[in-house]
């Protein structure tokens, strides 16, 4: 028998937000506003000397007064690094699903169900760029790392999801991916200082984790002032950065205007999605330097042929703007190489 909705909640205060823009748009800040930032550069090691923190990392040790724990699946394992009290951290798997955008408008809220006691459950949310995700679910694992999309998780996905939406099926589904949320004991966030001098944990942030992360810094800002550190008002020297121009987004008109200007604005370089190869380079200008990099911000790779067409010319935009050979192109940093030097064999 089919089981039709006769009622639903509304939850008007729901919102969706492009996390890639939000969070470029507060690093972009942070940058100008005198702070450095170090990526695919782990902490490996913690010591206190009485005053100072002195923090190992693959680039070399940075020394500093306070140090804030916000490690995600990892925030435990720092925590006991810089012996500032034990605590033991679960981890709770998300499968999620992109749709093809032939479904954009089939919903237009983000539609819940009853959520159970451990997840909000499976949603069918509209995201800001056009397609549908669908997910996720909710799987305790014993690695933080395993981060493995499974047939039993489709299935249970959509199942779920086409329940609340009848027409969803497998063959709309353009790509997978699965996130770790970080799960303490009680289930609750824990924010506040340790048994460490100096040294805060901001740890077990687990959903609504992204929604809360405004409210958690304001917290923050407030235990660092308490502990004494003198805070200066944000300078923000310079003019911010322009807005990312997304061609795909523009009127004609602009478009003509924008190949004009700029011959790049004329070459696409991801059919899928239409990014042309001068938002490309202004990505890597921006601080991209890997293919993720480049598809955060402008989509390339995104559409549903996932990189099929693009893959090979971002790769070759990241070599000859930041002057690399091929081989040392990654999908996401560390050593996620696409490919391989025939003469030199695999990087170091
Ligand atoms: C499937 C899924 C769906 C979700 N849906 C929502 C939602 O709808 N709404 C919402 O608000 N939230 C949602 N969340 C939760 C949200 O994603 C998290 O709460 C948020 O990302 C946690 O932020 P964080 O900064 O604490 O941890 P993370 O985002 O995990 O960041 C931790 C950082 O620490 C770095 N790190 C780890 N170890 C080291 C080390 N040794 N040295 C240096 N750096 C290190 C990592 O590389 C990472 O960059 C969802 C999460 C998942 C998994």
């Amino acid at each position: 028998m089919t089981r039709r909705a006769i009622a639903a909640a509304y939850a008007p205060t729901t919102g969706v937000i492009n996390p890639y823009e939000a969070c470029f748009g507060l690093a972009d800040s942070a940058a100008r506003n005198g702070v450095e930032i170090r990526t695919g550069c782990p902490v490996t090691g913690l010591r206190h000397d009485g005053d100072l923190w002195t923090i190992t990392t693959a680039d070399g040790p940075v020394v500093a007064r306070f140090v804030i724990n916000a490690a995600g699946v990892a925030a435990a394992l720092i925590a006991t690094m810089a012996g500032a009290g034990a605590y033991r951290m679960r981890f709770r798997k998300g499968e999620e699903y992109l749709l093809d955008k032939r479904l954009q408008g089939i919903v237009r809220h983000v539609i819940y169900p009853c959520p159970s006691p451990t997840s909000k459950g499976v949603l069918v949310i509209p995201t800001y760029d056009g397609t549908i995700m669908i997910g996720p679910t909710a799987d305790e694992v014993d690695d933080p790392a395993d981060l493995a999309t499974t047939v039993d998780g489709a299935t249970r996905i959509i199942a779920a999801a086409s329940r609340l939406v009848p027409g969803i099926s497998e063959r709309d589904v353009i790509a997978e991916f699965a996130g770790m949320r970080a799960v303490l004991d009680d289930e609750d966030f824990r924010i506040g200082s340790t048994a460490a001098p100096d040294f805060f944990d901001v740890a077990g942030i687990q959903s609504p984790g992204l929604t809360a992360a405004p409210a958690i810094a304001v917290m923050v800002v407030e235990l660092l002032r308490d502990a004494g550190l003198e805070l200066a008002e944000p300078v923000t020297p310079g003019a911010p950065l322009p807005p990312f121009v997304h061609f795909a987004d523009a009127p004609l008109a602009r478009q003509q205007e924008l190949a004009n200007s700029d011959p790049r604005y004329g070459h696409i370089v991801c059919r899928c999605e239409i990014v042309t190869e001068a938002e490309v380079c202004q990505a890597i200008a921006r601080g991209a330097a890997t293919l993720d990099g480049i598809k955060f911000r402008t989509r390339a790779g995104m559409g549903r042929c996932q990189g099929g067409f693009c893959t090979s010319r971002c790769m070759a935009l990241l070599a000859s703007e930041l002057a690399v050979p091929l081989a040392a192109v990654t999908k996401r940093g560390g050593d996620s190489w696409l490919v391989v030097d025939r003469d030199e064999g695999v990087l170091p």
